[in-house]
């Protein structure tokens, strides 16, 4: 099965996509985290996206060409796959169209996880990630147990750059300039499938089992 799990920063794509991959075992490809990771160890490409990525910016198509291809060549996508927060912009849909077609493989499902502006400053403000096992917790509704100090693998827990107040506006503005037409594009499709995202994680959880099936 292969799924393109959408929505504006703070919506859930990443809570989601983690429950997705472990039900459906489907390959996890986070652009965000592959460029983190990149960022980190001050690879090429990370040293062009760190600049982009603080601001809240988008990184330009061109880097995410070059990942999203070497990251596709890797055999283990034959199983599925689950791209979460790309494509990002109508090219990078147009792209991965025509990657996927030389690939021989399509898509199943878009799920489309909808949420409020008001909800999302709230979640990203208070969100916080491990440094080692990308795990997410909120500083109100799901703190760890130690503070600083990932539940599940014992890692630093740290604040993203970009999950502030100010990074935020330019990350909805750029999900509303560019990532909407997205949807528009894929409109066509008849594969969007809209889910409430600001239910609580496991209701939200139940429903996209429904869309994608026990
Ligand atoms: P979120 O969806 O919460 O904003 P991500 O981890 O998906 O978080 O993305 C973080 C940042 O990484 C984005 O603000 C952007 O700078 C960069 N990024 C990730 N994926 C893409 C993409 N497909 N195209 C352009 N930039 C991207
Ligand atoms: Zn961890």
């Amino acid at each position: 099965m292969n799924i393109l799990i959408m929505g504006a920063p703070g919506t859930g794509k990443g809570t989601m996509s983690a429950l997705i991959k472990d039900k459906y075992d489907v390959v996890h490809v986070s652009t965000g985290d592959m460029l983190r990771q990149a960022v980190k160890d001050k690879t090429e490409i990370g040293l062009k996206a760190q600049e982009y990525m603080n601001k809240g910016a988008l990184v330009p198509d061109e880097v995410i060409h070059g990942i999203i291809l070497e990251r596709l060549a890797k055999d283990d996508i034959k199983k599925g796959f689950l791209f979460d927060g790309y494509p990002r912009t109508v090219e990078q849909a147009i792209d991965l169209d025509n990657i996927l077609e030389t690939l021989n493989l399509k898509i199943d499902y878009i799920i489309n996880l909808d949420v409020d502006d008001e909800i999302l400053k709230e979640r990203i403000t208070g969100r916080r990630t491990c440094s080692n096992c990308k795990a997410i917790y909120h500083i109100k509704t799901h703190a760890p147990k130690v503070e600083g100090v990932c539940d599940i693998c014992g890692g630093q827990v740290i604040q993203r750059k970009d999950d502030t107040l100010e990074a935020l506006s330019n990350r909805l503005d750029a999900y509303y300039a560019s990532t909407k037409p997205v949807m528009e594009y894929y409109e066509k499709t008849g594969l969007i499938r809209n889910i409430d995202g600001s239910k609580d994680p496991k209701e939200v959880f139940l429903d996209i089992k429904a869309v994608l099936g026990e």
